[in-house]
């Protein structure tokens, strides 16, 4: 069987694998290759390599870094077809979604090779008479990198091109549940001519993961994933003197206004909540539904999931499968959950057909969700979508505002000057105005609120600049050559 490895200093890894994982098609349920899991003096081993890349990589020209992101961009572009079906075979999620994924982590390479405007500091002239002032943005040294199973591609693209790009070297732990989009990237970098050490992959799992936590040698961590284990990664990486950005989970509400165009709305909440099965940060979980409009609302998206054919996502279905048969059973466990606090279940996603042992669960709708119900308070990261029926806008906000994530929300409505004020008012990181998911954009900066994200710095667009460097301030007098010194053929003073 296929045994996936780390990437360290340029080349897979050849040290005996002690402790191994298993990957699974999640649309065929079989086990395709195992992954090692890398242990402390694994992780050592990479941020060795990352240390020594960094001392030459650092001082490597802006235009010699911009030309390898080129490359490396072109590959990738070359390459799309080939990520997405190694997404798709690890992950679950339908091809065209994969290939998507791929494109949205390309703009942010894109992005990246625009570094040498990025880095351009600020200069005053005389702040003081013959003294200047100026500022510079430095490398951190090496930095890593702990990505979740969802975007097993664009995630980790949110943070390595900007940070390569500013010099730093990078060591991407990602998950071990979809590790080989990384693998396919790591040899795509070689190709395009970035020195051995500067990208290095180390699979694993909490052991690695603190061990990269603890290391001295690492400046920085870039963590996405669930809320307990950012919280956690927060925390053990601050106490270890680093910087950490560290974005967690999310309940994205859905607000829809009496007033909007409920056709919109309702194909809105098929793609938002059903797309990927759930699987998104940025997926709608809870629609909120301002009276009188909500009993139409639900029947619209009823119909409409009568249509999604969840099965195999590289055979043309429109959902795919769930990640683990864990998650799967843990997805289901929500729904008997909510029929048990009286919710009203609309459309029962176990009752879903699919030939196989895939790990595969239909769509799922429930009705009458009330704010104390399981169902609402905790991230199901599936594909089951709750209404909530409530009188006005304001316990719509206060509803939302109340919830403890605050990752994205969309609200739908004609009137702008409503959406003016939810925009202004709701206490959400990314907002949608009849657009269910606000996409990360590469230029822009990508993080949640509250228990979405902790550190204060997003993901990527100028943030990410200044996350992957550290500002310095240069104070600098020069004598004037009229006062002395070598004769430059200066008039001289008396
Ligand atoms: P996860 O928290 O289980 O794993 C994330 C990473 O942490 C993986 O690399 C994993 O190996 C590692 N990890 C797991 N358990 C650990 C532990 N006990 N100690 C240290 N490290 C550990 O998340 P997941 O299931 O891979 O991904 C889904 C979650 O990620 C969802 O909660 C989703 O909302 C969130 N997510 C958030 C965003 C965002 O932008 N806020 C984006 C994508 C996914």
């Amino acid at each position: 069987m296929n045994q996936i490895t780390h990437w360290i200093n340029g080349a897979l890894d050849t040290q005996k694998v002690e402790r191994s994982g298993e990957i699974f098609n999640p649309a065929t349920g079989k086990v395709t290759a195992g992954v090692a899991l890398a242990d402390g003096a694994t992780v050592d081993r990479a941020v060795d390599a990352a240390t020594i890349a960094f001392a030459s990589w650092r001082h490597s020209s802006l235009t010699k870094r911009t030309q390898i992101l080129f490359t490396f961009r072109e590959l990738v572009l070359q390459n799309k077809e080939r990520i997405a079906a190694l997404i798709t075979e690890q992950h679950g999620k339908v091809l065209s979604d994969a290939a998507g994924e791929v494109t949205r982590g390309l703009e942010v390479v894109e992005f990246a090779c625009g570094i040498p405007h990025l880095l351009k500091g600020g200069f005053s002239e005389e702040v003081s008479t013959g003294v200047d002032v100026y500022s510079i943005r430095q490398p951190l040294g090496p930095v890593a990198i702990i990505s979740p199973f969802n975007f097993p591609a664009m995630v980790p693209m949110w943070f390595f091109p900007i940070a390569i790009a500013c010099g730093n070297t990078v060591i991407l732990k990602p998950s071990e549940k979809d590790p080989s989009a990384a693998m396919f990237m790591a040899d795509l970098w070689k190709q395009a001519g970035l020195p051995d050490g500067v990208f290095n992959v180390v699979h694993g799992d909490k052991e690695s993961v603190d061990a990269l936590l603890n290391h001295p040698g690492i400046k920085s961590v870039s963590f996405v994933g669930s809320t307990p284990i950012a919280k956690y990664v927060y925390e053990t990486g601050t106490k270890a003197g680093k910087r950490v950005q560290a974005l967690g989970g999310a309940k994205n509400h859905m607000v829809v206004l009496p007033d909007s165009d409920l056709e919109l709305a309702a194909d809105a909440a098929i793609n938002a909540g059903f797309g990927s099965a759930g699987e998104r940060c940025m997926a709608i979980s809870a629609i909120v539904a301002v009276e009188p409009i909500a009993s139409a609302l639900v029947a619209r998206i009823k119909s409409r999931m009568a249509d999604i054919k969840t099965g195999d996502g590289a055979k043309g279905a429109d959902m795919g499968p769930l990640v683990t048969a864990v998650h799967r059973d843990k997805v289901a466990s929500y729904i008997d959950a909510g029929e048990k606090a009286g919710a009203t279940l609309v459309v029962d996603g176990r009752d879903v057909k699919v030939d196989g042992d895939g790990f595969f669960l239909g769509p799922t709708l429930f009705d009458n969700v009330t704010p104390e119900m399981t169902i609402y308070k905790e991230e199901i990261f599936g594909p089951v979508l709750s209404i909530l029926r409530v009188n006005s806008y304001e316990e719509a906000l206060q509803l939302v505002n109340s919830h403890p994530y605050g990752n994205g929300t969309a609200i739908f409505t004609n009137d702008g000057g409503a959406a003016r004020r939810y925009q202004n008012e709701v206490e959400v990181g990314m907002v949608g105005i009849n657009v269910p998911i606000p996409v990360p954009m590469a230029y822009f900066s990508f993080g949640g609120w509250k228990n979405s994200l902790f550190g204060d710095t997003h993901a990527h667009g100028t943030e990410g600049v200044s996350f992957f460097t550290r500002g310095k301030v240069v104070t600098s007098r020069w004598l004037d050559p009229s006062h002395g010194g070598i004769n430059l053929g200066f008039p001289q003073n008396d």
